[in-house]
């Protein structure tokens, strides 16, 4: 632990480190949803799909190291059972048990817009307070947006394949 680090923090400590970890969950079960999703995907463009999904997953990871340092530079411990990822995590985990290409877009989309609210809020909480925090969640916040531009785009592309396709 930091511990000039943890006393220049202007809130509440565990506070803090209560939504690192809501942050730090979300990221696993992103990263293991894209992952999973990559291998399991059928359908139109899945080869350029699957590519964006294990991309993203190598990212999800990383944001989830971002989070864990600072939760150990706060003197806190990342959450150390997986069986409790659901339960902390602000976003559902959302199982790929329909590998279709569609459905998979859809519910990372969903996954995304819930990160993007989920880095918002603790951008809010640390802004001025915590400025470290602050600057990781924006960090973070600017991958989730173009996570959601890049599948909302696949998304659009497969859309016009199949109504074109189709006439
Ligand atoms: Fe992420
Ligand atoms: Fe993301
Ligand atoms: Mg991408």
């Amino acid at each position: 632990m930091g511990t000039r680090a943890r006393e220049i923090v202007g809130m509440d400590v565990n506070e803090l480190l209560r939504l690192l970890n809501e942050a730090y969950a979300s990221e696993w079960l992103a990263h293991y949803q894209y992952w999973l999703g990559a291998k399991l995907i059928k359908g139109p463009m899945k080869d350029a799909v699957a590519a964006e999904l294990t991309l993203h997953a190598t990212e999800e990871l990383n944001h989830a190291v971002m989070v864990s340092n600072r939760i150990i530079q706060l003197g806190g411990t990342p959450v150390t059972d997986p069986k409790d990822w659901q339960a902390i995590s602000p976003c559902k985990y959302d199982a790929p048990n329909d590998p279709y290409v569609a459905v998979l877009l859809d519910q990372n989309i969903s996954g995304e817009q819930c990160a993007i609210s989920t880095y918002k809020a603790l951008m809010d909480a640390t802004n001025g307070k915590d400025m470290i925090t602050y600057n990781m969640a924006l960090t973070i916040l600017e991958q989730e947006v173009e996570h959601e531009e890049d599948l909302q785009s696949l998304k659009e592309d497969l859309e016009l394949m199949v109504i074109r396709g189709s006439r």
